[in-house]
């Protein structure tokens, strides 16, 4: 008997023994093609770099506490992150993972506020349909009912405007372009109702990654989101702990969009699994702020800047930069596009296929025309999940919430180093699943 907590309880985990390349294997010895540990794995299973980086670390110094001393691999890697960031970005708080990078986000927030002379500035605007991690605040921010329904009453208050999400939401008639813009003033409107003296961040993943399976923005929303923050003070907080490090094609997915966050959210790709490990970079004006006024960001947790993650995440960038890794990602993202699109094109059910790099989702629907999804009841992305395991197969299916109705859709993640035999290999795994679950 297993000790383990698991997820969930009725369900027999498989034991993970071992990883070669984009394949994790079983107990048994059974290969399974990882596309979508929740997009963890952007290098694969066995990066030869990565795991000399976490063995050599580990041998010199596992852990020094960052209230005395700082690190060689957490200097290496802040400075490389800097260089590469966008905008102003200039100084990098190393956390254990998403949650926590998106937390310290939000108070950090709170207290350049409060050092800059602004103590009713204390109200966090996000989106519907978003997660941005399970811990209390950041799941105060998400907008998934699924998730927050059952701890709803020990939630920090937040407010939850319209996602950008042309597919299900965009009006028959009204051009993208307009849709973008009139959706991202729904940040505005939001702004004046809770008044702008009240508002101190909004926070948004670029590429909605869990909740809507790889939704992206149209082309001048993030544009409009960075005119509104700055007209009234608002910070931006983006959450790139999913569709960040290279996995849309771009190290950072708001490179796309040509825009700059005050305060960026890494994770997932930044470790690519072989350590916990995520990041909170802001700007050198809100570091200032602090470091001129009270001198002290109160957060803190006993693994900041963790010599061996860092060392880990360190290799991990080298690898992603230094071997143009993201631009691969963009390459292989849009082969795998057509393949999905070549499948699924036709398909009854599927009514959208989407997203940017190796950041793919598929959206299922009852009907192409009404766009209506399927009923909640059937339980199709448990079941595509569970097949797909079966088949030799990890994606990530997930029942999004549609004001209230829930939406099946597929995500799909693999590993820049994805061949173009294992993108046949996913697509024909895919649509045997598919073919039982949900027959045409
Ligand atoms: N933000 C986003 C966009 C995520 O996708 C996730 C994880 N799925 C998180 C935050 C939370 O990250 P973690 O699970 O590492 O706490």
């Amino acid at each position: 008997m297993s000790h383990v907590f698991p997820r969930h309880s009725k369900s027999t985990l498989l034991t993970a023994t071992g990883g070669d390349g984009c394949y994790l294997i079983d107990s048994t010895g059974r290969r399974i093609l990882d596309c979508g540990d929740a997009a963890v794995s952007c290098l694969g299973h066995s990066n030869a770099r990565v795991i000399k980086a976490v063995q050599d670390q580990v041998a010199k110094i596992a852990f020094a506490h960052t209230g005395f001393m700082t690190s060689e691999p957490a200097e290496a890697l802040a400075d490389l992150l800097i260089e590469k960031a966008p905008g102003d970005l200039d100084r990098v708080y190393f956390v254990s993972g998403g949650s926590e990078a998106t937390e310290a986000a939000i108070k950090l927030a709170r207290q350049y506020y409060l050092e800059t002379g602004q103590p009713e500035r204390r109200r966090v605007i996000a989106r519907k349909q978003s997660y941005h991690g399970n811990t209390l605040g950041a799941l105060s921010a998400g907008g998934n009912a699924w998730r927050r329904t059952q701890f709803a009453p020990l939630l920090i208050e937040m407010t939850h405007i319209a996602p950008c999400y042309e597919y299900a939401e965009k009006p028959e008639g009204e051009s993208a372009h307009a849709y973008g813009q009139r959706v991202a003033n729904e940040l505005e409107e939001e702004i004046l109702r809770l008044g702008p003296e009240t508002v101190m961040a909004f926070m948004a993943e670029p590429v909605v990654g869990a909740t809507l399976g790889a939704v992206t923005a149209v082309d001048g929303y993030y544009k409009r989101i960075r005119e509104i923050c700055d007209q009234y003070g608002v910070l931006l907080i983006l959450d790139e702990v999913m569709c960040g490090m290279g996995r849309t094609g771009h190290l950072f997915a708001c490179d796309y969009d040509g825009i700059a966050p005050d305060i960026l959210c890494i994770a997932k790709g930044l470790g690519a699994g072989y350590q916990p490990i995520g990041a909170m970079l802001c700007t050198r004006h809100i570091y200032d702020s602090i470091a001129q006024g009270s001198g002290f960001f109160q957060h803190g947790h006993t693994y900041v800047g963790h010599p061996v993650a860092t060392a880990a995440a360190l290799a991990v960038v080298q690898e992603l930069t230094e071997h143009d890794l993201p631009t691969r990602a963009g390459v292989m993202g849009d082969r795998l596009q057509s393949a999905l699109e070549l499948a699924f094109g036709q398909h009854p059910h599927i009514g959208d296929i989407r997203g940017r790099g190796l950041f793919r989702g598929l959206e299922i629907v009852a009907s192409r025309e009404t766009k209506a999804p399927f009923d909640p009841s059937l339980g199709l992305a448990g079941k595509i999940k569970k097949l797909a395991l079966e088949n030799g197969l990890i994606c990530y299916p997930m029942s999004g919430t549609r004001d209230g109705k829930n939406g099946d859709h597929i995500l799909l993640a693999p590993p820049f180093i994805i061949e173009d035999a294992q993108i046949d290999e996913l697509v024909e795994k895919l649509s045997k699943t598919l073919k039982t679950v949900i027959p045409e």
